[in-house]
């Protein structure tokens, strides 16, 4: 159920992604843990990845659309073998991930766009090793894009002058194109233009932050900015800027995995060699509990996520499922990671801290996902827009079927329009619910039941509905359903043993419970609301012999079957 790079051997991908995931994988542990360490804590640029990244063409395949990949038959976007790269490269650090993923989200305007040429450019400096930044952030206006006041003046014909600071822009020091969002002074339509970091009126002013990554301040000042410079204008540079971050929102759930994982391995190699009282402390009772916790969730985290990769690949303008479990992969599996975290370190402990453990370097990192590209509420806000259609006005699709092949993800990079949001229909969760029958998810089912009579017979009034607190909280409950279904669909596609599937359903349960209560507790909520609330409220069927069945097969197994070389 989870990665172990050294035995990993990617049967799901083609043997020249196999290599690449391999490489990569040798390139981190020959380095080692002392060495990764050191360049953490010391804050170094990690000028031998991105080397590494060059000699072996890994950004520019990965990376590079087909139709771009001039003489690399390699090269595509693939979104299912881009899933173990993120994964790989959370494993092992953050910041290497972060150059990863801030150069994806710097070539989505660029590969969204029509300019042709600087589709050229972009390939060809792939290809030389280059990285990629995003401009979008400001340092005054959040999450509120609407206003941006990096400002692109219009002088002659085809001619223009940029004006203006961003801010939290990875790679913005060394990046060989920023692709850059603002407004075009004299129309105020949004604009998306390319700069660059070399260019004496660049101003790179900070790293804003104390890491080995750059997440830049810069200004541009009186930049000169040319039509061949421009992405797009007015709408579809509005499109492109939240078509990108749906490309690379994906990628934090992936990255969220990884540093679960390797921490999972400290967790348990440390908790099953330390004997207090004449105990191992895998044998304490809470311990087991704790471990138990954290790795369903995290096996859910990869089953949830990996999922959401069959949707992304098979989506079209008809079938925009993937913008409601796509952000799920963002807000939903990284704040599971928050989870996971927070659940190891109660079994690790002090050891934690400790300088020479990857576990310190989680603790921090696993806080940062749910952050980017839009915080949890901004994704939420999001999510219940889809709420309405997806419990009361099912869809027909065909069956979506597991999405291994090796193609390129051409509709990512065209997904159209962003509005019409609540128009998008989804397939009849009830049909995965119903293709079961475990304890829990039984018990989950009449949870939901209850959930969609509340909406229908004491949906949100007006005022509920204009305070998002209210909602964020019942958004939460919608999102286990989501959860849930896609766990169910997953499972039966990679015969998820039924002990495990119902074991996860045990936290789903308490989780689900957990809302409810938040529901309840609201000062908004009505009588009514409060009454289907309590009868939400459920105890998972306990089952010990299943327990032991997954902590025997599943948890014990994974001592001592990791650790990184030093
Ligand atoms: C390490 C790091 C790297 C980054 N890299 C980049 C990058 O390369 N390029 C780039 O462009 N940006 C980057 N960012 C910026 C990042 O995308 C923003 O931090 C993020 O979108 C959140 O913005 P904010 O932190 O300013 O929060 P704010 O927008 O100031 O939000 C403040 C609070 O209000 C809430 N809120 C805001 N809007 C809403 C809403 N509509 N509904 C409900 N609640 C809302 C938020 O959830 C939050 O709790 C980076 C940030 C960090 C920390």
């Amino acid at each position: 159920m989870l990665l172990n790079p050294k035995t990993a051997n990617f049967s799901h991908l083609d043997q020249h992604s196999k290599e690449i995931m391999q490489k990569t994988i040798s390139f981190f542990e020959s380095k080692g843990k002392n060495k990764l360490k050191k360049d953490y804590h010391d804050r170094v640029w990690y000028s031998d990845f991105l080397e590494f990244v060059h000699e072996n063409k890994i950004f520019s395949t990965l990376l590079t659309p087909e139709k771009y990949a001039g003489q690399n038959p390699e090269a595509r976007w693939d979104t299912n073998r881009n899933c173990s790269f993120n994964e790989i490269l959370g494993f092992y650090g953050l910041a290497y991930w972060y150059t990863w993923q801030v150069s994806i989200l710097g070539l989505g305007p660029i590969w969204m766009s029509s300019n042709e040429t600087i589709k050229q450019r972009a390939a060809k400096e792939l290809e030389q090793g280059g990285i990629f930044a995003f401009g979008l952030s400001e340092k005054a206006h959040g999450a509120d894009l609407y206003s941006s006041e990096m400002a692109l003046t219009p002088l002659r014909q085809g001619h223009y002058v940029a004006d203006g600071g961003k801010y939290y822009i990875g790679n913005a020091n060394e990046a060989a194109m920023v692709s850059v969002f603002g407004k075009n002074t004299e129309t105020d339509d949004y604009v998306f233009f390319i700069a660059d970091p070399k260019h004496k009126n660049y101003e790179l002013i900070q790293n804003v932050v104390d890491w080995q990554s750059y997440v830049a301040e810069f200004a541009l000042h009186g930049y000169p900015v040319k039509d061949e410079d421009i992405l797009a204008h007015g709408r579809d540079a509005w499109d492109m800027a939240l078509n990108t971050v749906n490309v690379g929102k994906y990628n934090l759930g992936l990255a969220s995995i990884g540093i679960c994982t390797h921490a999972f391995y400290e967790a348990i190699n440390h908790a099953s060699h330390r004997n207090l009282y004449g105990r191992y402390v895998t044998e304490f009772v809470h311990i087991k509990r704790l471990f138990m916790d954290a790795y369903t969730r995290l096996a859910a985290m990869r089953l949830f996520a990996t999922r959401t990769s069959d949707y992304i690949r098979s989506a079209s303008k008809d079938d925009r499922r993937y913008l409601l479990y796509n952000p799920m992969v963002k807000m939903k599996v990284t704040t599971q990671g928050e989870e996971v975290i927070n659940l190891l370190w109660d079994v690790i402990a002090a050891r934690g801290f400790e300088k020479d453990m990857y576990f310190e370097n989680a603790v921090r990192d696993i806080r940062a996902l749910p952050k980017l590209e839009g915080t949890v509420h901004v994704n939420m806000a999001l999510i219940v827009k889809f709420m309405a259609n997806y419990f009361f006005n099912p869809a027909t699709y065909d069956d979506i079927p597991k999405f291994t092949e090796s193609k390129n993800d051409r509709f990512l990079f065209n997904q159209g329009p962003t509005k019409g949001l609540s128009g998008i229909g989804f397939h009849d969760y009830r049909i995965a619910y119903n293709s079961i029958n475990l304890p829990n998810i039984e018990l989950f089912k009449s949870q939901i039941d209850i959930l969609s009579t509340m909406l229908l017979e004491a949906a949100p009034d007006k005022e509920q509905i204009k305070e998002v607190d209210f909602l964020l909280n019942i958004g939460e409950l919608f999102t286990l359903v989501a959860y849930g279904q896609l766990l169910i669909e997953k499972a039966a596609l990679d015969n998820v043993s039924d002990d495990l599937l119902d074991q996860m359903f045990d936290f789903m349960i308490r989780d689900f419970s957990k809302h409810a209560l938040n529901v309840l507790s609201h000062p908004l909520t009505n009588q009514t609301q409060i009454d289907f609330c309590r009868k939400m409220i459920k105890t998972p069927e306990p089952n010990p012999v299943r327990f032991e069945a997954i902590w025997g097969n599943h948890i014990s197994k994974l001592v001592d079957s990791y650790e990184m070389n030093l």
